[in-house]
């Protein structure tokens, strides 16, 4: 869709798609947007949706369905064992990965779970480009140790890296001879590294630790879940990938791989999870587990509608036309914040935009939360739901004291092929009036802090009347409550 050029010279991102159901929205005037995030605790997880315009929370389970996903739901055979949904899946997932077997899980989490319950002994090492929540989760549970072997890079917010989620070899190398290779569980490689900013790895990058996991004989496993990302950045950076079809590069990744596993809840537009595995003895290590936790193994409990849906959308994610929108959206919001000066995560990567906090609230102390407070801020005079990545969702260690996180960032994420380009315009444009007026923007303090996961659940106020200046200021800017 880039290659379409405008007579005008102007460079948009353009759809190869058109709208054919659609979801009235509400955008709730400002005095209503106060109250809301005032009663939420200036916690955007605890906003409800009626209040919210445009929801940027996350990318997961939220992303649109094509027509021939909505019409493969109506064909789904309804069947505890056995079903023939579940084998067109199974057969779909073999083809598109190239691998021998296939399990099903109910998302991404539970293929997590039972990959770290086989894998993961207690004092074993699990070394990748960088965490994701869950997947930490799992490995900690097991008595592991995760380590983060990304390039300094990689957590820079200004680059201009194409594959800032590769890993850093001689890190790795170092990590297996300090240790030897038995204490290593296995290694993970996540395609569109979530938490730094979606961004990517190279094909040469897999291919060079894959190299050095099969001459130490270590499992090698890729969490496919931000998969399809990954593969439209190396079809546009990757000069080795320049030639090749997204399947034949699918395929190679996999090749690379013993274990492929995914959350279909970004992965095919629909909501669901599976591993995908090439030896037999390890296929079996692991089909112990899924009737124990998932449910029977032709449907790891998943509905048999969202199976289809993820057998059509695992198919759409081989085409470039249909996994394009997302990051081609996020790189037209990323040029413009750019262009106005606005600090943002450069390079534009997958799943989302991310504010740099750190520096568009500079004036707020970490302690006060800038990204949460941003967040908030944002919500308030726009409608516009974001998820504060900073401090706030750092736990205190046991002492009471709070680490604070070395980015502060507010992520929108693009739910893929879901909002138009107005739309996004709209949140630029709230975005820059935001900007000019930062100075307004205060700190928050909790009131009320879990003692786990405090960013799902605590409640903040703020630490003045910053927010009643700031509607003040947009009322006289904007002449009108919306
Ligand atoms: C979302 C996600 C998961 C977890 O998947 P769920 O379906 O939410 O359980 C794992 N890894 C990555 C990279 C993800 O983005």
């Amino acid at each position: 869709m880039a290659n379409v050029k405008f007579f005008s010279g102007e460079q948009i991102p353009l759809e190869m798609h058109k709208v054919r159901i659609i979801q009235k929205l509400f955008l709730p005037e400002i005095d209503q947007r106060l109250q809301a995030i005032t009663e939420a605790g200036n916690n955007t997880f605890l906003l409800k949706n009626r209040d919210v315009f445009l929801d940027m929370l996350t990318d997961s389970g939220v992303n649109a369905m094509s027509d021939r996903q909505q019409a493969a739901m109506l064909l789904a055979d309804d069947s505890y064992a056995g079903s023939e949904t579940y084998f067109r899946l199974e057969n779909k997932v073999k083809e598109i990965f190239g691998m021998n077997y296939f399990l099903p899980t109910h998302q991404g989490r539970a293929c997590e779970n039972i990959i770290s319950q086989v894998l993961v002994k207690p004092g074993t090492i699990v070394p990748m480009n960088y965490h994701f929540t869950t997947t930490k989760a799992h490995i900690v549970l097991n008595g592991g140790v995760v380590e983060e072997i990304f390039m300094d890079e990689g957590i820079e917010v200004d680059s201009t890296h194409p594959f800032k989620g590769n890993m850093d070899l001689d890190k790795l190398n170092k990590l297996i001879d300090d240790n030897g290779p038995e204490k290593i569980a296995f290694v993970r490689m996540e395609a569109g590294t979530n938490l730094i900013g979606g961004q990517p790895f190279s094909l040469e990058n897999l291919t060079e630790v894959s190299q050095i996991c099969r001459s130490s004989n270590i499992p090698m496993v890729l969490d496919a879940s931000l998969l399809s990302d990954n593969l439209y950045f190396m079809k546009i950076r990757d000069e080795q990938c320049k030639d090749m079809s997204i399947h034949e590069i699918t395929l190679k990744m996999a090749e690379l791989c013993d274990i492929v596993y995914f959350s279909a809840r970004k992965l095919s537009f629909a909501r669901g999870g599976g591993i995908a595995i090439h030896d037999e003895s390890m296929y079996k290590k692991f089909q112990e587990l899924i009737p124990l936790y998932e449910g029977f193994l032709t449907y790891g409990g998943m509905s048999v509608r969202e199976m289809e849906a993820m057998t059509v959308g695992l198919d759409e994610t081989m085409d470039m036309d249909m996994i394009n929108q997302g990051p081609q959206f996020i790189a037209y919001m990323v040029d413009e914040l750019v262009k106005k000066g606005i600090p943002v995560v450069t390079p534009a990567g997958g799943l989302g935009c991310h504010l740099d906090a750190m520096r568009f609230v500079s004036h707020i102390p970490q302690n006060e939360y800038p990204a949460g407070a941003l967040a908030s801020a944002l919500y308030l005079i726009s409608g516009i739901r974001g998820m504060e990545r900073g401090t706030m969702s750092e736990q205190r260690n046991p002492d009471g004291s709070e680490p604070l996180s070395a980015m502060e960032l507010l992520r929108l994420a693009m739910p893929r092929r879901v909002y138009t380009l107005s739309q996004v315009k709209y949140a630029l444009d709230r975005i820059q009036w935001l900007y000019e007026n930062r100075a307004l923007i205060g700190g928050l303090r909790f009131y009320e802090e879990p003692k786990v996961l405090r960013f799902f659940f605590g409640k903040l106020e703020p630490v003045s009347d910053w927010q009643e200046r700031l509607v003040e200021k947009f009322k006289a800017d904007f002449g009108d409550s919306l």
